[in-house]
């Protein structure tokens, strides 16, 4: 028999209806009592729209209470919301919409110019939060349990290694992926989670499906803005934070020397590699960076660095969480290999992609296509991503480590390294630098590097330039890179 839950919003607002389940910066607060009563509200009015059982419903805003009430309306009516990044491009957008047989898309009234200018196929319907909200409510029976087993939301990767992946989540991978960060961090009924991150990420998305299961706060943001989650930690009670490096990176700055209040007790680093230098910076500031490692397909976080092995394990991503297992698939002799992971977190495949799936998960274990290491007390060291390792005179180069150690130059804004193709050693590390002052030269940039790297894994080459090839998730696309080299050298 298929296992069933009560439905999770309606659970908690029952046990906790006079919490808080969202707050703004502006002071606006509502209850889980109110977010249950908005969310079949609008679950009605999605209904008398058309919405049904098993529909594929886009998303398409930035974080609000809206779309937060439109994920959970349309798990009452057991619809699957399909998450859209705000940054694509009409074609890209068309893409992920054609994919994953999206009927119609959800969108923000602020979005709503630019979307009526996009051509989509005419079967899909278009309508903003307003327009529903004006809708009258169909009597129409909601959802009191949740079937663990069926899909929730698909979100796609971030497409930087290629096409983005359509990943489906079910209610249970979403369930697991909460629980196995509470048995991490553990829980504290004055937590106050802040959500930056796009919910259209798993990353983003994650903090308020917690926070339902939990019964704690998210303290939303509607846009990043690093004075506000500055002012947020401070002042307003925050306990944990989700980032990435980037954030990070500007939080540092803007706390200078001072320190965070003491009840602040997690900063929860993913989504990318993170610079030596900054988690240094960091530590030297008594921030505590949770470092984690996760991917669409793992419903965000599944290894993270538990609290009390932060400092000594700087640069390790930690241990899997408790319902999940890691597993390196390295040659033997060999230190480096292949991370693979398996758990009730980890998504149960692509949608309509058998292809890809096949590739990707053999018997629950997920082939995740980065490079790691495991120490011998266990910790994940998370180096690079397969396809981009550099093989020079029979030496592994993993551009993610120069790229960490030169990220620690001052003078130097941003990074991307790649390997170029050379007669004598096979191939040989290149670099691309964005500059944060005119004055550095190539040779200052190379004599760092000699103070910290081998001098195989100095670059060879150094490209200064206004900008690197990012995807819409702000990663670097290595691949384009290599694109731009081999146009140099034609
Ligand atoms: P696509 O799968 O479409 O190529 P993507 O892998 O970038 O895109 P995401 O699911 O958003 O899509 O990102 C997951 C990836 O982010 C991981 O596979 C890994 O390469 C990288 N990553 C996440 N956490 C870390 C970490 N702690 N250190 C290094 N890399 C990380
Ligand atoms: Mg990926």
């Amino acid at each position: 028999m298929a296992e069933t839950i009560p439905h999770w919003l309606s659970k908690r607002a029952e046990l906790s209806p006079d919490q808080t389940a969202i707050e703004l910066p502006d002071g606006y607060h509502m209850t889980f009592l109110e977010l249950a009563s908005a969310s079949q509200t609008f679950a009605k009015k999605l209904a008398e729209n058309g919405v049904k059982e098993g529909s594929h419903i886009g998303i398409l805003s930035n974080n609000s209470i809206d779309m937060v009430i439109t994920i959970h309306a349309l798990s009452y009516l057991g619809a699957v919301s399909v998450m859209l990044n705000t940054r694509l491009k009409e074609e890209e957008l068309n893409y992920q919409v054609k994919d994953a047989d999206v009927s119609f898309i959800i969108v923000s009234d602020e979005m709503e110019n630019r979307i009526r200018k996009m051509k989509f196929p005419v079967s899909v319907l278009i309508n903003t939060f307003s327009q529903i909200e004006q809708s009258t409510e169909k009597n129409t029976e909601l959802k009191t349990e949740i079937n663990i087993d069926n899909v929730f939301t698909i979100i796609y990767t971030s497409g930087t290694t290629g096409f983005p992946k359509g990943v489906m989540h079910t209610y249970g991978n979403h369930w697991w992926s909460a629980i196995g960060s509470a048995l991490n961090l553990g829980l504290s009924e004055n937590d106050k989670w802040l959500a930056t991150l796009p919910i259209f990420h798993v990353g983003g998305l994650s903090i308020f499906i917690r926070s339902v299961i939990y019964g704690i706060p998210v303290y939303l943001l509607e846009k990043y803005d690093p004075a506000l989650i500055h002012e947020a930690i401070m002042k307003k009670d925050v306990t944990i934070v989700s980032v990435v490096t980037i954030m990070l990176k500007e939080l540092v700055q803007l706390l200078g020397n001072n320190h965070y209040p003491t009840a602040f007790r997690c900063m929860l680093l993913g989504g990318g590699p993170a610079p030596k230098p900054l988690l240094n910076q960091a530590k030297a500031r008594r921030i505590p960076v949770f470092q984690s490692y996760g991917m669409t397909e793992t419903s965000s976080q599944i290894v993270t660095l538990s609290p009390k092995n932060a400092l000594e394990k700087i640069g390790s991503a930690g241990k899997p969480l408790f319902p999940a297992q890691l597993k390196i698939g390295n040659n033997k002799g060999e230190h480096v290999g292949e991370i693979y992971v398996k758990g009730p977190m980890v998504a149960s495949g692509y949608y309509k992609n058998e292809t890809a799936t096949q590739k990707a998960l053999r018997n629950g274990w997920l082939a995740t296509g980065d490079l790691g290491y495991v120490d011998n007390e266990g910790f994940l060291y998370v180096v690079d991503r397969r396809n981009d390792l550099i093989i020079s005179g029979g030496e592994n180069i993993y551009p993610s480590e120069i790229e960490s150690v030169l990220a620690g130059m001052e003078q130097i804004h941003e990074i991307g390294v790649v390997g170029k193709n050379d007669v004598k050693w096979g191939q040989v590390p290149v670099a691309f630098v964005v500059k944060n002052e005119e004055h550095v030269t190539s040779e200052d940039i190379v004599n760092y590097a000699k103070n910290a790297l081998a001098n195989y894994k100095i670059p060879k080459e150094l490209y200064f330039v206004a900008s690197l090839p990012k995807n819409a998730s702000n990663k670097l696309l290595r691949n384009k890179l290599i694109e731009r080299l081999e146009k140099r050298n034609k």
